[in-house]
């Protein structure tokens, strides 16, 4: 691989090309491993993008063994057929996570205050012992701190650096005056920042992950399987058309174990949505740790289909056919969530 300065953020990063589908893919220590296909290049918001990859990178660490995963503008259809091909032992395309600019726009957040949740988020995640700095290089702070490099969204007209560092520096400022973080005191013209949490910070993000959520995601809990593809795309229309970004645990990990990630993306979810059809073990689970966690439930079902004990209970979507699930979904969403 050859290395370049990555598209979006700006780093050193390794590089190749694919001319056969127009596409670049890119392993940068910021965006992580992504790729950009030609065709979508012109729909980009480059400001958004940086942050949503630097938020959710899949990087090579070494001691976790090989990272498959990548994020890519491929359509969804694609995806799933080299994910497929992945898990039948052909690594040839590795894992392609789907990724557009609804999946990107929902995400992002609209107002300071969902910003500076989400950075504290992301500090409290990548801090392994309480207490400690994280370090930020100018690239990766630009991309965590949601600062815009450029001043129309496309990749002309980047703004100058000073005022990009006085935005920095303005949200950092508005972190140390509400408590939440302390920056170290390093020489000042180091050209990376150090910060840590501050217990009220702790505090912050103990609210934010206990009682409601800091973002647009919701975590989908259901059997993964070919015949449930319909099932799968319907759930995802709904959350997407109320405004949200379904998760499905299956695109961005890929076994089938309770790992700490899959407790985190429950944790880091606004609500999560089960379909009890095919009475999988994990979906039960799943919504038994996210009603654990106060987290909103809704429950679908097919029609016909005998639910599990008090479960039965709770009030449910009984569906008939797929294509009626994405409106009532989004219903019930406007209903119950928000
Ligand atoms: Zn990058």
């Amino acid at each position: 691989m050859e290395q370049k300065e990555c598209n979006l953020c700006g780093s050193t990063a390794n590089y190749s090309c694919d001319y056969n589908i127009d596409s670049v893919f890119l392993q940068c220590p910021v965006c992580g491993r992504y790729e950009l296909i030609g065709a979508h290049i012109q729909d980009i918001n480059y400001n958004h993008l940086a942050s949503y990859l630097a938020y959710h990178a899949f990087i090579n660490k070494s001691h976790y063994g090989a990272e498959y995963r990548y994020n890519t503008f491929l359509n969804k259809e694609i995806c799933d057929s080299y994910n497929k091909e992945f898990n039948e032992g052909n690594n040839t395309h590795g894992r392609p996570v789907h990724i557009d600019n609804d999946i990107i726009e929902n995400w992002y957040p609209k107002t300071l205050s969902a910003r500076i949740d989400m950075i504290l988020l992301y500090i409290n995640n990548h801090t392994k012992h309480i207490g400690q700095f994280v370090n930020f290089s100018m690239e990766l702070i630009q991309s965590v701190f949601f600062i815009d490099r450029y001043d129309d969204n496309t990749d002309k007209n980047m703004r100058s650096e000073d005022d990009r560092y006085d935005e920095i520096e303005y949200i950092i400022q508005y972190m140390e005056k509400c408590e939440y973080i302390l920056k170290s005191s390093g020489p000042s013209d180091a050209d990376f920042y150090d910060i840590k949490l501050l217990p009220e910070g702790y505090r912050r993000v103990d609210e934010l992950q206990k009682y409601s959520s800091y973002g647009k995601n919701a975590l989908v809990a259901m059997a993964f399987r070919d015949e449930t593809i319909p099932l799968r795309e319907a759930i995802r229309k709904g959350i997407s058309e109320a405004g949200y970004n379904a998760i499905f645990i299956d695109e961005v990990q890929h076994n089938e174990f309770i790992t700490p990630e899959l407790l985190k993306y429950i944790r880091d979810s606004k609500f999560v949505v089960v379909d009890l059809t095919h009475k999988n073990n994990g979906a039960y689970f799943e919504e038994g740790y996210a009603m654990g966690l106060g987290k909103p439930v809704i429950q679908l079902c097919q029609k016909g289909v005998d639910l599990h004990f008090d479960i039965a209970q709770k009030n449910t979507i009984i569906w008939e056919t797929e294509e009626n699930i994405p409106q009532r979904l989004l219903n019930r969403i406007k209903a119950t969530i928000e």
